[in-house]
Formats: structure tokens, sequence, C-alpha cells
């Protein structure tokens, strides 16, 4: 367990100032076999197997990809238990005996600089397929696709904004590994054929850009420059972060790649740093775990897999162990809210926040429209919620409404006078517009 006297939070749980630590690594490591984006898996293992750290051990299959799956120590396989998916259902994971000996796999090994600039596009482009890359803001889109594109890329921008309120696992990183963040865009820079790269961050975070201003001196032709954007939510959506950089209005439906940008999260950088050099799949990452209903908030390096009730013990536990919880995985507005602790620390988890439930009465609509104002896309909330709620749904209507232009941002339920989960209702809409 942490102690107390290393943490000082401000009222708002931000811990930016507050180094990352390492989390004790536990004695049992869990995977999950399947995903939301690859609801199908073969696996190469069988229970009591001997498995190494970083060891593919399996094949998630989606739709269009396949993505590797990974041991994230050495141990045994014991066989699969349920635990709460981010998604909110119970899913079955693998269940790994840890022997804390991290006896690593053949296939991780490490390439000098020369090796690395040697590499051409399609080479760097099957070793992140190979590591099983994904968008580790959250997004876990595989990063091999966004390699795959054909179109021209005049500018890549780089994601550090983390504008959501609570989450400073990227922050953290941006502080703590300024070298590793430069080598992983010069990977990308090189496989793009790019030289514009820009570091985005919001304006606020002077401590980060006075590491850049000084680190990138010893970079003076990279191309790399740091970006400072507004302090504003939702100014991490890459739609608004594009903008707002770049002056480019990234069409509704079109990718920003047709416009020659591309853009990665700072913790997708790293986890292709750690691809191409070491030939490594992301089994540790940067996770904040925070909220008023634990003791001691941290940011923490946590073993892919580890689970949830175990971070929230190094926390210090419980503040208050009687009152009921709510459990977010990610961040306020955007992250996905579930009923237990009994969840697991997948590689896209960026953060954990724990609060005491407080109850609030959900009042009825009074059109005042403050949903609509702060939708940064456009749509109507109430007309989307109301149509949901007259039943049957009339699809077309839905349709029409176009729920799935939606980011999920979270600003409608935030904003409203009435205590609605509106964005609830833009998920189900957006399933009853997905409807043939
Ligand atoms: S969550 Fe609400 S505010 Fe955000 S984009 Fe969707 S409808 Fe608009
Ligand atoms: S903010 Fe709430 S009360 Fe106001 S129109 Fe939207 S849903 Fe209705």
């Amino acid at each position: 367990m942490i102690k107390k006297t290393t943490h000082i939070q401000d009222s708002l749980g931000l811990l930016g100032h507050i180094p990352t630590i390492h989390a004790p690594v536990p004695e049992y490591l869990f995977i999950a076999s399947e995903n939301a984006r690859c609801p199908k898996a073969e696996l190469f293992i069988k229970e009591g197997d001997y498995v190494k750290y970083g060891q593919v051990i399996g094949m998630r299959h989606a739709a269009f990809f396949d993505q590797p799956i990974h041991a994230t120590c050495s141990g045994t396989f014991e066989g699969f238990e349920k635990h709460y998916h981010r998604s909110g259902k119970m899913v079955n994971f693998m269940k790994f005996h840890n022997d804390f000996l991290d006896t690593k796999d053949e296939s991780i090994h490490e390439r000098s600089e020369e090796e690395i600039k040697k590499l051409t596009k399609e080479e760097i482009t099957e070793i992140v397929k190979n590591c099983a890359s994904v968008g580790l803001g959250g997004s876990s889109f595989p990063t091999y696709i966004k390699f795959q594109t054909k179109e021209k890329i005049n500018t890549i921008l780089i994601n550090g904004i983390e504008c959501e309120p609570y989450i400073n696992a990227d922050h953290r990183l941006m502080l703590e590994e300024p070298e590793k963040v430069v080598k992983g865009i010069q990977i990308i820079q090189q496989a793009f054929d790019c030289k514009d790269a820009r570091i985005c961050i919001k304006s606020k975070y002077k401590d980060i850009a006075e590491v850049y201003h000084e680190f990138l001196k010893r970079y003076k032709d990279s191309g790399i420059t740091l970006s400072c954007v507004k302090n504003y939510y939702p100014q991490g959506w890459e739609i608004a972060m594009i903008k707002e950089s770049l002056g480019i209005q990234v069409e509704s439906g079109k990718l920003p790649s047709s416009y020659g940008v591309i853009n990665f999260n700072v913790s997708t950088v790293l986890g292709i740093y750690d691809a191409v050099k070491y030939n490594m799949a992301v089994s540790e990452r940067r996770v904040t775990v925070t909220g008023d209903g634990i003791n001691y908030p941290s940011n923490f390096f946590v073993r892919v897999g580890t689970p949830v009730k175990y971070l929230i013990e190094q926390c210090g536990g419980y503040k208050n162990p009687d009152k009921d919880k709510v459990f977010i995985l990610g961040g306020p507005m955007m992250g996905a809210s579930l009923p237990s602790d009994d969840t697991i620390c997948t590689k896209t988890v960026t953060s954990i926040i724990v609060m005491d439930k407080k109850e609030y009465r959900e009042e009825p609509c009074i059109r005042c429209g403050s949903c609509s104002l702060s939708c940064p896309v456009g749509l109507q909330p109430y007309q989307i919620m109301n149509t949901m709620k007259s039943m049957p749904v009339d699809k077309e209507k839905i349709k029409f409404l176009n729920p799935l232009k939606c980011i999920e941002c979270g600003l409608c339920s935030y904003s409203c006078t009435s205590n609605i989960p509106v964005t609830d209702y833009i998920r189900k809409a957006k399933v009853v517009a997905r409807l043939k």
C-alpha cells in the first residue's frame, strides 16, 4: 500500500503533480479472450500450460482484422474466471498464476537505432500489428490499420490533451518520458515520411510545455513542435483538436487522413515505440486511480490484467466502506460506469474513478435546451431522448435525428438541469439508428 504522506490532492482530485509509482504486480493476472471489438477468439494454450511474458497465447477475431493476445506475466494458465468488462457485461477472463520471474518470450528483442532507421512503412506496420498496438487513449482502434492509409500525410498530431477531468495518466507520461515520446514520434514520422509532427497539449499544462520546450532543443531539426490548445472539454476529441491546432474542419463522415492529417494518442506513441524498439506488446501502462471514494488517489504503472479491486487496496482501500460506490473506467464524461469493483485493468483503461454514490432525483425534461446548446456535434439530444421514450419508438424519426453523429462526450447529461442521463438515451438511439 502507498504512504499517505506522498499524496496531496486538490479539490478536483487532480493528480498531475504526483509522480507515477509502480503498483506491485499481483499473484493472479486476467486477460479477456474476446473484447467489444473482437467478439471471437481462438486460444493457443490449454489449462495447466506454462506461458512466458509477452508470449502470443491466442488470436482475437473482429469483422475486418485479427489481433494477437499476449501474456503479461510468466506463469501458469489456470482456466477462466468471469469478471466485469468495461462494456458492463460479465465476460470470461483467462486466469494466470504469476511466477514473479517475468521470463521473457523469445520474440522480445531489442532493435538498434540503425535497425530502426532502416525499417520501411510496411515493416513498421507489421511490427505494430504483431504487437497488437491499439489506441491507448481508450479507443482500442488497431494502430496498424491507421498505418495502412493510402493518403499522403502532411501533419501528424500527437494527442496529449487528456481533456476529461480527473485523468492524469498522459500528463505524467509526458512529463516522465519525453525521450520515449520523441523517439516514438520519430518512428511515426519515418513510417509516413512526414516531417511536421505536433504534440498537442492544453495551454494550462505549463509544466509539460516547459519540459518539451527544453527537451526539443536536442531535436532541433526533427520537425516536432508543441501545439497548445484551449483548456475546455472536449478539446481532446480529434475533430476539435484538428480544428484548434490546424484550423481544418473535418466534415462529418470523413477521416482526418483525407485532409492529410493523422493523429495518435501519446500513450499509443509509447506503445508504438515499445513495439518497434523491443518487439513488445503493451503489458504495462499508466493508470490514474482517483475519486472521493478511496483513501489515497494515485498515478500507477499497472501490469495489464491487474484486478481493479487489488489497485484500490494499493490506494488504502475505501474511505467509507459502508457507502455504495460508483465505479468508472475512463473519465467521468466518457468512461464506462460499472456496478462493482470486480473488473480488470485492460490495456485501454486510462483511469479508475471511485466515488461515493450520491442520490440525484431525475426530474421531467423542461425543454430548456441546455443539452442542445452544449452538444459539440450540433444534435438535439432532448428530441432524440423524447423520441426514444415514446412507444413504439419511431425508427425513421430516430434516423432523421442522426444520433450516430454523437461522440458520447457526456455533455448533454452533464448540462441537464433535470438530472436526466441524456447520453444513455442517445447511446440506445444509436442502436436503433443502426437497425435496418
Ligand atoms: S453525448 Fe450528448 S452532447 Fe455529447 S455528442 Fe452525444 S448527444 Fe451531443
Ligand atoms: S437539458 Fe435536460 S431538461 Fe433541458 S432540454 Fe435537455 S433533457 Fe430537457
